[in-house]
């Protein structure tokens, strides 16, 4: 406790009365130079340390949603901000947005496949894992035809429609998992960086994508063939998805969804090929180009899952800093933090407390601090800050979906959403991860507010893996909202050079998601402080710019923010 309290003062006075800070940049594109991030108020490191040390607490119980947990989380959050003055961020007066979830768990069954006499069954979780986003007690495909439909891609800035106007209304759509892999004319070695991102996955690529076109065609089953390099990980990962599985709850009560969406194994999507008369390596070859188009397989598809139903009221809990320019309070940028973690579960070492102290007690505890060096500004910025602490990440991220598509203030008039999941405890670093980077112009921001500390940004080193599309920040940019994603630096100061690397396998080993996330004595906010002081600035800066921050020409999201925008 002493080593951090040391350290972090010297950092302190390090900041306020050491070098001079760095020449003001033209960060974004405000007419004034910007802030230096050294004359911004700071950080305050021990108070990020309390409030985790509060919310990752055995009395906190885990904080999983609709728990003794989330009430005194929630009311801790609330009395936060109502103690450094920011106003409800709920226009019916309160701190809070109800947010409705569902929880259900399908029984076991089984997916029939038959063409013509032929019949085959596949069995639960070791062939196929299936579950309804429906809230219904039970949901069925009966007779769906099955057709193949590649990788299920619409997307028409690549020129892209794997569907080609073929009508799978009531169908069920059997889909590959990631982009379509496209090989670069330039180098048939590599795939080509300019459609799909190249070796990055893009949205088109992930599991939830899949599901999401399938609803939106009108599908009654979508089903994805598991393969290990593409999905990014084996078909255990996939197995672990048979129990309750939770979803907000729509108007609609998600019919709009497929009735039955699920995984079969890489085996089985190949028999059933076979079965069709069809060779899955030749049809997965096609799907890489745009010349694919559905293929029937003469084969229809059966299940009939039965579901076990649950409700559970949580809630997201924001409060907002009015801007001071009498035309763009009314435009907005949002800090994110999920609140919740995973309650009381199975013990490990004789603890059932997973108190999420990194997964994101520490994270939300950055949002309060951030939100506080706001209230230090001698005068606010020309725009309003929300802070929204969102529930159920670790559900789906729910709490920041509910938000994102019932926004309490419009998303065209929201600039950046900046999200905090979890913080670096181990020290300085000379860097700062950005994960997607490249992705828009907050990127630029960033990377401005950090050099000006000295520091350099480090790209996300595995884009293939879609990290992009993990966290709360990403449901703002699904809806357009330009997003930043950042992570930990791994150049540790006065560390050997593997020591990034180390700490974070030893936390991925040993307690991620496991009771053993717990504040411990040797934690040193010092580096987290140094990233928090970014986000501070870069929300700030974009809070202060002439122009709206933008996505980078390309990207997925642009399509969208342009039409919200009228562009
Ligand atoms: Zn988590």
């Amino acid at each position: 406790m002493k080593k951090i309290w040391l350290l972090s003062l010297a950092v302190a006075i390090a900041a306020c009365s050491g070098k001079p800070a760095a020449p003001a940049q033209r960060s974004g594109s405000s007419d004034a130079p910007p802030v230096p991030i050294g004359e911004l108020p700071m950080i305050d490191a021990a108070a990020v340390l309390a409030h985790t040390k509060v919310l990752a607490s055995d009395e906190y119980e885990g904080r999983a949603p609709g728990t003794r947990g989330e009430e005194l989380t929630v009311a801790y959050l609330v009395n936060e901000f109502k103690r450094m003055g920011l106003k409800p961020g709920n226009t019916d007066g309160t701190y809070l947005q109800k947010v409705p979830l569902v929880g259900i768990t399908p029984d076991p069954a089984t997916l029939v496949l038959r063409k013509g006499a032929q019949q085959r069954v596949l069995k639960w979780k070791d062939d196929v894992v299936a579950w309804t986003k429906h809230v219904a007690g039970n949901a069925n495909l009966t007779n769906s035809e099955l057709v193949f439909v590649g990788y299920g891609v619409v997307a028409p800035e690549f020129n892209w429609d794997d569907y080609k106007g073929v009508d799978v209304k009531g169908k069920t759509l059997l889909m590959l998992i990631n982009d379509p892999p496209v090989p670069d004319p330039a180098n048939s070695q590599q795939l080509d960086p300019k459609v799909f991102g190249g070796k990055a996955m893009t949205y088109y690529g992930r599991w939830t994508y899949k599901y999401e076109i399938g609803a939106q065609k009108g599908a009654a089953g979508v089903i994805i063939i598991h393969e290990t390099g593409p999905a990014g990980y084996p078909f255990e990962v996939v197995q672990s998805k048979v129990t309750e599985q939770f979803d907000l709850v729509t108007p609609d009560k998600n019919m709009g969804r497929a009735a039955v969406e699920g995984w079969i194994t890489l085996d089985q999507g190949k028999d059933l090929l076979k079965i069709a008369g069809q060779d899955f390596d030749a049809l997965k070859k096609l799907a890489a180009t745009r010349d694919f188009k559905p293929v029937p397989l003469g084969i229809t598809a059966s299940m009939t899952l039965h579901n076990k139903l649950r409700t559970v009221d949580s809630n997201n809990v924001i409060a907002r800093l009015d801007g001071s320019d009498p035309v763009r309070k009314n435009e907005y940028v949002v800090y994110t933090a999920h609140w919740d973690h995973l309650g009381i579960g199975p013990a490990v070492d004789d603890d059932q407390i997973y108190n999420g102290a990194k997964d994101n007690a520490v994270g939300t505890a950055g949002l309060l601090e951030i939100a506080r060096a706001f209230t230090r500004l001698a005068s606010p910025p020309k725009r309003s800050i929300l802070f929204l602490a969102v529930t159920a990440e670790e559900q789906g991220l729910l709490g920041s979906q509910y938000y994102a598509v019932r926004p309490i203030y419009p998303l065209a008039s929201t600039l950046a959403d900046v999200n905090m999941d979890g913080l670096n405890v181990h020290g300085r670093t000379r860097d700062l991860t950005l994960i997607g980077f490249g992705a828009s112009d907050l990127d630029d921001f960033a990377s401005a507010a950090a050099g000006e500390q000295g520091r350099v940004i480090r790209p996300d080193p595995e884009t293939e893996k879609g990290f992009y599309y993990r966290s709360d920040h990403f449901n703002f940019a699904k809806q357009g909202v330009p997003a930043l994603d950042p992570d930990e630096g791994v150049d540790f100061i006065g560390q050997p050079a593997d020591y990034g690397k180390k700490v974070r396998d030893d936390y991925t080993e040993h307690r991620y998601h496991k009771p053993s996330d717990e504040v411990s004595a040797d934690w040193d906010l010092s580096g987290a402080r140094e990233d928090l002081q970014v986000f501070f600035a870069v929300g700030y800066r974009v809070a202060q710019a002439d122009r709206f921050p933008d996505w980078k020409p390309g990207n997925e999201f642009k399509a969208k923010r342009d039409a919200m925008l009228g562009k």
